[in-house]
């Protein structure tokens, strides 16, 4: 293979836009195959890049005390697209890294049609690469293209491997009755006024609260298709109806907790349940309900969440939904470079390896980028040590003791936390 030959990537999304960062900044040229907007999937809206599906959190930013943090921690060491353009269009959300989506993904999409090294095709690659594309990324998603997604089964020989995720809705601020609801971060957190204050709160009493689950339990639900019955969820996004199902009160302790905030409507009544909704833009006229991925029908959450006091008259820019994730298994079908064992010039990235949620898919892009970069430049670049975050994300095999040749990007933290075997971070929450 050529020096000059272009590394093949397929997918624009969190993990295929830092991996076409990360070879074009080490001098690589990419070629960024992205089917949007010529093929759509049920989840993106636009033809940007590195859209943000659903929720538009990074969750926590706190790098002492959280694993995700940890990982923007890494990310900014190593120079990450995501993470960078992430920080420069952050919204107040108290701890929580937040982010004004359309922005952020429109200037992704500049940086790298702007990049000289970076060729970006709009199509779909309905099949297996073509054998003369000598180095692929492929990052695809949990929405990869049912053609390619059938050839990598092939070529894998593995049956799918598949769970159910969900969307939660959003709500036009303007419908927000603020005679009920008020602006509040949980526990004041924040540095800021605007941190402070960067979730509405509604609350509910006891009756509420109970008529509320109640109303859950039987609204009208997408039935699932025979051959999607024996598909798990994922526990850390489930639906707010089957969190209702488990229990009377597992919604109090769950998203609808009523600690760390005082409604001054009502400063003595404390709210038996509270239901936040986190700004979703920066102009602060959309916000989404946090934790309220739902798979019920539509006309019935339009129904059921009318009945939260304070969105009485909601007005919905988008209403809840479910989709069905397929990802590979990584620890057996990967090597520890991310490559298919199988057809090592395909090397896997994003949420199709099994990680979840748009910070650690594109923590493996940026992995997956500098892996192929270093591979393709000759270049020695081990996988991350043990101790970062990054490895403890990443479902293939990771090295079990730190090594030296390690970028920066990677180096061990002074108290690095033990991570391992909690890759399942909730994704949908703060
Ligand atoms: C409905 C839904 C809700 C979610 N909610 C959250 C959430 O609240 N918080 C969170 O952190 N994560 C959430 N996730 C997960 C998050 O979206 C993913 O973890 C993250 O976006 C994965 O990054 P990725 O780059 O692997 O895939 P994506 O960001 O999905 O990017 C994959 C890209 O590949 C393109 N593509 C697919 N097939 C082909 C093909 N054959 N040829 C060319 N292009 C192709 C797609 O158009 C897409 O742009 C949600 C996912 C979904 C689907």
């Amino acid at each position: 293979m050529e020096a000059r030959d272009p590394i093949h990537v397929i997918g624009g999304g969190m993990a295929g836009s830092e991996a076409a960062w990360q070879l074009a900044r080490a001098g690589v040229p990419v070629v960024l195959h992205e089917m949007r907007p010529v093929v759509g999937t049920f989840a993106h809206r636009g033809a940007g890049l590195a859209e943000l599906v659903c929720s538009n959190s990074f969750r926590s930013d706190d790098d002492e005390q959280n694993a995700v943090g940890l990982l923007h921690w890494e990310m900014r060491q190593a120079d990450g697209l995501i993470i960078g353009t992430a920080d420069r269009h952050s919204l107040p959300a108290g701890s929580a890294l937040a982010i004004d989506r359309e922005p952020f993904s429109a200037a992704i999409t500049a940086t790298l049609e702007a990049h000289p090294l970076v060729a970006i095709d709009r199509a779909e690659v309905a099949g297996l690469p073509p054998a003369d594309w000598g180095s692929v990324i492929v990052a695809t998603g949990p929405l990869t293209s049912p053609a390619l997604a059938a050839a990598i089964r092939e070529l894998t020989d593995e049956s799918a491997l598949a769970f159910f995720d969900a969307i939660a809705p959003i709500v036009h601020f303007e419908s927000i009755d603020l005679s009920k609801a008020w602006f509040q971060s949980r526990y004041d957190k924040g540095e800021t006024e605007a941190e402070r204050t960067a979730y509405l709160n509604c609350p509910m009493d006891r009756d509420q609260y109970e008529a509320f689950v109640e109303a859950l339990i039987a609204a009208e639900k997408t039935e699932f298709k025979d051959w999607e019955r024996d598909t798990p969820y994922f526990e850390g996004c489930l639906p707010i109806e089957v969190m209702a199902e488990r229990g009377r009160d597992t919604l109090r302790f769950g998203p609808l907790k009523p600690v760390g905030l005082t409604n001054p409507h009502a400063p003595d009544r404390k709210p038996h349940a509270v239901v936040q909704l986190r700004r979703d833009n920066a102009l602060g006229t959309l916000y989404n309900i946090v934790g309220f991925q739902t798979k019920m029908r539509h006309g019935a959450q339009v129904e059921v969440f009318r009945t939260i006091p304070g969105l009485e008259n909601a007005a919905f820019a988008r209403l809840g939904g479910i989709h069905r994730n397929t990802f590979l298994n990584a620890p057996r079908l990967l090597d520890d470079r991310l490559r298919l064992r199988a057809d090592p010039r395909l090397r896997f990235a994003g949420q199709i390896t099994g990680v979840e949620g748009y910070v650690e898919s594109a923590a493996m892009g940026l992995l997956a980028g500098r892996l192929a970069a270093a591979d393709r430049l000759g270049h020695r670049l081990d996988p991350p040590p043990a101790t970062t975050a990054a490895a403890a994300t990443a479902t293939a095999p990771t090295p079990t003791a730190p090594r030296p040749t390690s970028p920066p990007g990677w180096r061990r933290r002074r108290r690095p936390p033990d991570l391992r075997g909690r890759r399942r971070l909730p994704t949908c929450g703060a």
